[in-house]
């Protein structure tokens, strides 16, 4: 039969080809040399051009395909008057010939929450640190993250001309995750991902309280969760709030469709229904395998210093 594809998987082949154009835009403001930072809360809290620019492109792009979803973003912008070189109306074949998982082929537009980080990173990309920069589209149901788009614009940026630059990674629960090897990290080695520029003092001692082999600091929460299924670190530790819903939905749903697992510092499951708390003031713990060893260390003073 031509059954046309559930709307879950048309969303998800839309986002693809949305965080495809947000990757060109972020590299061309780079590459145009203007990058027009805005300080938001303060100087560890910036927004550039190409937040602003990608924050309009992805939010128009699919509420104009999907006019009764409900688009959550970082930035603060009017969704009118975007123009049309910033509209993306392509989707990816290769995603609408997978099968739905079968609990979410009734899902309805309405029912659906998309939770976008631009550019997340961005502190490092202004610093050049360019291949910590992801953008984020996660995509809730029931209050639980159950796809996800991340792409990453400057993936590969180090390793020489012939590489192909800009990766996009994709996810859906009960189906998998595509676009990367998923890879175990080293067995019995203990390497903690963390902020390199959000950190404080609780976040240090929690740090500590785990006794790792090996601390790794980089931006971004979507390149924190790459680091782990691409088998670099073994946990993402981040016992600070600071990170948004925008911050953990596609990632999240990455993540747990390869078998991890992310929580708040305090072991409690992130909601992405609409009306929820954009922040998660009792930060992240993220692990591909072996979550309870990290949890069972947090110490209790961490957890209660962190107020959900
Ligand atoms: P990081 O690991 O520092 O790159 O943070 C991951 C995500 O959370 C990024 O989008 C950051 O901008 C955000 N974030 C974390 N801590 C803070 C903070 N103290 N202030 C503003 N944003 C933060
Ligand atoms: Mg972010
Ligand atoms: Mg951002």
């Amino acid at each position: 039969s031509m059954a046309s594809p559930a709307l879950l998987m048309r969303v998800v082949a839309s986002a693809y080809s949305v965080a495809e154009k947000a990757a060109t835009i972020v590299r061309n403001v780079m590459s145009a040399g203007d990058l027009g930072i805005v300080e938001k809360a303060g100087p560890n809290d910036l927004q550039t051009k190409a937040d602003r620019l990608v924050q309009m492109s992805i939010c128009a792009s699919l509420a104009r395909k999907f006019p009764k979803v409900t688009i959550i973003g970082e930035e603060e912008l009017p969704t009118d008057g975007v123009t049309e070189d910033l509209i993306e109306d392509g989707h990816c074949e290769e995603i609408l010939k997978k099968p739905c998982p079968a609990q979410y082929t009734g899902i309805k537009e309405e029912e659906l929450v998309i939770w976008v980080d631009p550019l997340d990173g961005t502190k490092e990309y202004t610093e050049g640190l360019l291949d910590h920069v992801t953008v984020l589209i996660g995509i809730a149901y029931g209050g639980k993250a159950i796809a996800g788009v991340i792409n990453q614009p400057y993936y590969n940026y180090e390793a020489g001309a012939n590489a192909v630059l800009g990766r996009t990674i994709w996810g859906v629960l009960g189906l998998g995750a595509f676009g990367f090897e998923l890879t175990e990290a080293p067995a019995g080695k203990h390497i903690v991902v963390t902020t390199r520029s959000h950190s404080s003092a609780l976040v240090n001692e929690c740090i500590k309280a785990l006794n790792p082999d090996t601390v790794i600091r980089v931006g971004g929460a979507g390149n924190k969760i790459i680091q782990l299924i691409e088998g670099k670190a073994s946990a993402y530790v981040f016992a600070s709030p600071g990170c948004k819903k925008w911050d953990t939905c596609a990632p999240e749903a990455i993540l747990h469709a390869v078998g991890g697992k992310i929580t708040d510092i305090r072991g409690n499951s992130f909601q992405y229904n609409k009306e929820v708390k954009h922040m998660n003031s009792a930060g992240v713990l993220a692990t591909l395998r072996n979550y309870d060893y990290y949890a069972s260390r947090i110490p209790n003073t961490v957890k209660e210093s962190l107020v959900p």
